[in-house]
């Protein structure tokens, strides 16, 4: 699996639509300071479904819309789409190619798509579990991160080791079922309840 392409519009400084292809192995992106290379990887950080503004060095999520230059109106929409190589199946689902897309209007209306179907954010999370490419994955490294990695708490850290692995969808599935055991486990107390009660 290799990401493939990007494709941006109305995303921060991308007013136009910019496809990004890649191929297999090393790319480097290289520009002036202000070009918008750090805005790429905001865009890759962003589609994944990154929620928290700071992140994406924003005040509010609408500053990722292009806000318009003095030649340029503003855009009403920001919309990033990624595509994965996905030949050897690392990526669950059973198609050659997987593009996730997001959209976000103005209003705060907002839409992820996984290949052209709207879906919802907790699917994309769930489709990269494991592999290091969601939004809290090792695969995107930001500025000063390495060092909050290395002076964080151990459980952080771990989190990473995890991911790394390969446990964390079991450690998720686990959760779920104990929390579904809990409430089975109060159901069945009240029931109980209800049986002396009637005995
Ligand atoms: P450096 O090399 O200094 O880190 P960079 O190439 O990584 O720079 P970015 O930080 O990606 O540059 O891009 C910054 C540019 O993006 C600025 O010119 C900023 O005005 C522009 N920009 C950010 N958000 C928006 C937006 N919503 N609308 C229009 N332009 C935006």
């Amino acid at each position: 699996m290799y990401l493939k392409s990007i494709e941006v519009q109305g995303f921060k400084s991308f007013a136009n639509k910019t496809v990004l292809d890649f191929s297999p192995g090393i790319t480097g992106i290289v520009g002036p300071n202000g070009s918008g290379k750090s805005n790429i990887s905001d865009a890759v950080r962003w589609v994944l479904g990154e929620q928290k503004v700071k992140q994406l060095r924003g005040a509010s999520m609408q500053d990722v819309i292009f806000a318009g230059t003095a030649t340029r109106r503003p855009q009403n929409y920001a919309s990033v789409s990624i595509s994965f190589d996905n030949s050897d199946h690392a990526l669950s689902l059973p198609y050659e190619e997987i593009t996730v897309s997001r959209r976000l209007y103005r209003s705060g209306e907002s839409e992820y798509r996984l290949n052209g179907s709207e879906c919802r954010l907790k699917d994309i999370h769930e489709l990269f579990y494991d592999t290091g490419i969601g939004k809290e994955g090792y695969s995107l490294i930001g500025q000063g991160q390495i060092d909050k990695i290395l002076s964080g708490k151990a459980e952080e850290r771990r989190a990473l080791f995890d991911e790394a692995v390969g446990i964390v969808k079991f450690k998720r599935r686990k959760d779920l079922a104990e929390k579904k055991l809990e409430e089975e486990q109060a159901n069945l107390e009240r029931i109980q309840d209800i049986v002396s009660e009637l005995e």
